[in-house]
C-alpha cells in the first residue's frame, strides 16, 4: 500500500472527526507513535485483542512488499526463534526472505579463542533466522494496513504533547490531533515523544561505528552465523540466501571511527580483501555487492519507562550494541509483554494506562533489557583489551566453554529468547 503525505486511514475502528478549522481529530484507546518493528507489532497484538489504536508514523508511506528489491536490502535482523513466534502469531513471518542460521561460530582473531554453537546441542531446530528489516517491515506493514482496529496517520511529524484529564492529546505539525488514554513512544533511539515527556536517558557513546554492506563469497554460507573480534572489532558474516544463492552474506563490522573511514573509502574489490582477511579467508574470495552503510554506536537506557498514561518500548527504551543482534528482539519482547499487561487490563474494565499497569511492564522487562546492555558493554571491553593477561583468559574462556556442553546449553537458549515467563504470544 502507498499513501500520500499527511495522510489518515481511519477504518471502523477509531473515532475520527474534524474540528471547525477542519483539523482531524482521533479518538483510540492506544496511540502509538513510531511503525518501525516494535511499534508496529505492538499496534497489531492490541488491534487483534480488540483494541482500537491509532499509529503515527514519520514516514509518507508504509513499506510496501510489492516495491521490495530482490537484490538483499543493506539492513538485517538476526531473529530469535521467540520473536518468530511472535511474528508468526501476527500472520507477518516473512517465511520466504528469513535465511535459517543453524550454527554459529565465534573467534578470535588475535589468538587462538573459538566458541562454535550447533542448533543441534541445544535442543532447537535453528538458532535464529537472517531477515532483511524491510521484508519483516512489508509483512507487518500489509497486515496493519487492512486492520479494522487500526487508524493510520502516515507523515505525522509530532509538535506538541498535551495532557488531558484521560491521557494525552498529541498534537502534529499539520493540525491533526490523536488523543488515548495510553500514548506508546516505539518511535526509535532518538525519540521525540520521550523528549516531549521528560524522560530522561543514560547515554554511553561505545566509541564505534557499525560499517554495513552485502556481500557474495565464493564459499556457501552453510547457514552459519559467523563473528570474528579483529583487534577488538566484532565483524560479523551473517547469511542470505537470496533466491537459492547461499553465497550471500550480510556484513556488519563494528568499528573505530578511524577504520570506519578507511572501510568506507575503499574500492570495492580492496573491501573485499579487507573483509576476506578479517573473517581468516573461512568463506573464500569475497565481492561486495553494495554500498557501505555506517551506523553511529551509543548504548541508551532510559531512566524510566513508564509514566501515567505514557510508556517506551524497544530503541526508545534502550538502544544497545548489535554485536549480539539482540536490539529488535528486546524490542519485540517488550512488545508482547506490554501487550499481554494493557490487554488483562483492558478486558477486567481497569485502566490500561494506569501507572500500575504500566510499572508491571516495566518490572517485567527492565531487568532483562540491562542485563543484556551490561553483557554487551563487557563483551565489547573485553575483546577490545591489549591486556596481554585478560587476551589469555579471554582466549582460555572461549576454549574451555567449548567444551562445557551443558554450559553452551543454557547460553544458546539464552541467545535464542527462551529466558524467563513468555507471554502467551511468544510461547
Ligand atoms: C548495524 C545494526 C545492526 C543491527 N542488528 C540487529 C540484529 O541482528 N538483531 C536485532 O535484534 N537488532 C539489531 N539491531 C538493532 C535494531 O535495528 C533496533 O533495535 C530496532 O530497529 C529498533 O526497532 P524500533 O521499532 O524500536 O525502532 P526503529 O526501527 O528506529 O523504528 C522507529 C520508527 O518510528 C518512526 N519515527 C521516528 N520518529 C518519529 C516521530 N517523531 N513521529 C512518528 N514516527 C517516528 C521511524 O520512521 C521508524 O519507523 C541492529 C542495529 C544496527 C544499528
Amino acid at each position: 500500500m502507498s499513501a500520500s503525505n499527511a495522510e489518515t486511514h481511519t477504518p471502523s475502528g477509531c473515532k475520527a472527526n474534524a474540528t471547525s478549522s477542519g483539523a482531524t481529530l482521533v479518538e483510540a484507546e492506544v496511540a502509538i507513535v513510531g511503525a518501525g518493528l516494535v511499534g508496529s507489532s505492538l499496534a497489531l497484538l492490541l488491534a487483534e485483542a480488540g483494541m482500537r489504536v491509532a499509529l503515527l508514523e514519520s514516514r509518507k508511506a508504509l513499506v510496501d512488499k510489492a516495491s521490495l528489491s530482490a537484490h538483499p536490502l543493506p539492513r538485517v535482523s538476526a531473529l530469535t526463534p521467540v520473536s518468530q513466534r511472535l511474528l508468526a502469531g501476527l500472520g507477518a513471518w516473512p517465511g520466504e526472505r528469513a535465511t535459517p542460521y543453524r550454527a554459529m561460530q565465534v573467534w578470535d582473531a588475535q589468538g587462538s579463542g573459538e566458541i562454535a554453537f550447533s542448533a543441534d546441542e541445544a535442543g532447537l531446530t535453528v538458532l535464529g533466522h537472517i531477515v532483511e528489516n524491510d521484508v519483516t517491515q512489508a509483512a507487518l506493514h500489509a497486515r496493519l494496513a487492512t486492520h479494522s482496529n487500526v487508524t493510520l496517520l502516515l507523515g505525522a511529524r509530532l509538535s506538541a504533547l498535551q495532557t488531558s484529564a484521560k491521557g494525552y492529546w498529541l498534537v502534529l505539525e499539520d493540525g491533526r490531533q490523536v488523543h488515548a488514554s495510553l500514548t506508546v513512544a516505539a518511535d526509535g533511539a532518538r525519540s521525540t515523544l520521550r523528549s516531549l515527556a521528560g524522560i530522561d536517558v543514560h547515554e554511553e557513546p561505545m566509541e564505534q561505528e557499525a560499517v554495513v554492506t552485502t556481500v557474495r563469497c565464493t564459499h556457501a554460507h552453510g547457514n552459519t552465523a559467523r563473528q570474528a573480534f579483529v583487534g577488538g572489532s566484532p565483524l560479523a558474516f551473517l547469511p542470505l540466501t537470496v533466491e537459492e544463492d547461499d553465497h550471500y552474506c550480510s556484513i556488519v563490522w563494528s568499528t573505530t571511527q578511524a577504520h570506519a573511514d578507511a572501510l568506507a573509502s575503499a574500492t570495492p574489490e580492496a573491501l573485499g580483501k579487507m573483509l576476506e582477511e578479517g573473517i581468516g579467508g573461512r568463506l573464500g574470495k569475497v565481492s561486495v555487492c553494495d554500498g557501505v552503510h555506517r551506523f553511529p554506536l551509543v548504548q541508551r537506557h532510559a531512566r524510566r519507562y513508564a509514566l501515567a498514561n505514557l510508556v517506551l518500548v524497544g530503541d526508545a527504551a534502550h538502544s544497545i550494541h548489535p554485536l549480539a543482534g539482540q536490539g529488535v528482539n528486546l524490542g519485540l519482547m517488550d512488545a508482547a509483554v506490554l501487550a499481554e499487561e494493557v490487554v488483562s487490563a483492558w478486558r477486567r474494565g481497569a485502566p490500561w494506562g494506569a501507572l500500575a499497569t504500566l510499572s508491571r511492564f516495566e518490572r517485567r522487562r527492565r531487568f532483562d533489557n540491562a542485563a543484556m546492555l551490561t553483557m554487551m558493554k563487557g563483551f565489547k571491553r573485553l575483546f577490545a583489551t591489549t591486556n596481554p593477561a585478560l587476551t589469555l583468559a579471554r582466549n582460555l574462556g572461549m576454549g574451555g566453554m567449548h567444551q562445557l556442553a551443558p554450559l553452551k546449553r543454557v547460553i544458546m537458549r539464552q541467545a535464542a529468547g527462551e529466558r524467563g515467563r513468555l507471554p502467551p504470544s511468544c510461547r
